[in-house]
């Protein structure tokens, strides 16, 4: 019934023969940093859930985005990535790839026009986003830019880690990202990624993922394999108490914006409808009084974890403008959409009245 966990590094064989045809023919398992059946199982569901022939699994959600990008990129290549990316990922391209002679650009998923230009002029290799984005939920027309960036022969590379595992998977997206620590894991007590893609473009992948090392471990394979057991579970629980919260926050006189594109409102909320069959689970706001009203409501939240990351059954919450952007301008965050009072939320498994209550005081100041 369940996959045990095979806590071996190595893999034995009965004499010298049958090991050299298993590692020159790969027809099993070898050696825990090329592949372990617990590992295999969980590259195996994923896989099918996001659609695609094959997924290797990774330590985290950074490892599988830099093992991505270092197979796929050469010196003297360009990628584009969106300004709406996640912050280390945005670092690693910027300041080491660029260290390595791959050149990059930015652009933002709203902006399909600025992509097809940027894809003329600096004809890049890879283009990575995000759908939707974190904090602030853009979210990109994957129809429409994934066009865009095949008619100039480039790579899509989508990291779907606040879409879910299960969504996209009919778009002409050449490589999926996961952060495996977030929805799949679910409970706050494993980290894992994903890259999934079919054979021929996760090839490169596989062939170097076991030369950098970046492996995951069996013990966290099976934590993230029964997480997946209660993913949908979870995932849909977690929506619709998102829809509450959002909905709550839209009427409150302390809230200046939500950005939850489940809310009719949300200028993605048509787009959204038609791409996606939920909202996801973080809802991010703006709070009336900027950084210093955001910081003193997040302290005053009771049943809220003050805690990065997200997917978890544990609701967490942070100011989102020193986490995510503060690597920005102020102009350029404010074009992201992340401003000083930005709050973002990551919703969990607890009661919806119960999380309103706790906003509704925190909004209210009466916990200061
Ligand atoms: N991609 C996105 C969109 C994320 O939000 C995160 C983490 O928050 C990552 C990648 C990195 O994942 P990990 O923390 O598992 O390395």
């Amino acid at each position: 019934m369940v996959m045990p966990i095979y806590q071996t590094a190595k893999f034995t064989f009965p004499s010298w023969a049958e090991l050299l045809e298993n590692h020159d023919k790969k027809t099993g398992f070898f050696y825990s940093r090329t592949s372990n059946p617990t590992v295999r199982q969980l590259e195996n569901q994923v896989a099918a859930l996001q659609g695609r022939d094959d997924c290797v699994a990774l330590a985290s959600g950074m490892a599988a985005v830099t093992t991505a990008l270092l197979a796929l990129l050469k010196a003297g290549d360009h990628v584009a990535f969106a300004y709406e990316s996640y912050r280390p990922a945005r670092s690693f391209v910027r300041d080491t790839l660029s260290r390595w002679g791959i050149t990059s650009s930015l652009f933002s998923v709203r902006d399909p026009d600025a992509l097809q230009a940027l894809m003329s002029t600096k004809k890049p290799a890879v283009v990575m986003f995000e759908a939707p984005s974190n904090p602030v939920n853009h979210v990109p027309d994957i129809a429409v830019l994934t066009e865009i960036i095949h008619r100039h022969g480039a790579l899509c590379l989508l990291d779907n880690t606040l879409g879910g595992l299960h969504v996209f998977g009919e778009y002409d997206v050449d490589i999926f990202i996961h952060s495996l620590t977030k929805f799949a894991g679910g409970h706050s007590d494993v980290m894992g990624g994903a890259i999934v893609g079919n054979d021929d473009v996760i090839a490169p992948i596989k062939a170097l993922a076991p030369i950098l090392g970046p492996m995951m471990d069996p013990h966290a394979a099976f934590l993230i394999l029964r997480g997946l057991e209660t993913y949908f579970l979870r995932f849909r629980h977690q929506c619709a108490t998102s829809q509450a919260v959002a909905e709550f926050l839209e009427g409150h006189e302390a809230v200046r914006k939500v950005h939850y594109p489940g809310l009719p409102g949300h200028p993605s909320h048509a787009l959204c409808m038609q791409q996606a069959e939920s909202f996801g689970a973080v809802v991010s706001f703006d709070i009336n009084g900027g950084l210093r009203e955001a910081e003193s409501f997040v302290d005053r939240l009771k049943l809220f974890y003050v805690s990065g990351s997200l997917g978890s059954v544990h609701s967490l919450v942070v100011p989102a403008q020193p986490l995510f952007a503060s690597d920005y301008d102020e102009q350029t965050a404010e074009m992201v959409g992340v401003v000083p009072g930005t709050v973002r939320l990551c919703i969990g498994l607890e009661s919806a009245d119960d999380l309103i209550s706790d906003l509704a005081q925190a909004l209210n100041g009466e916990g200061a």
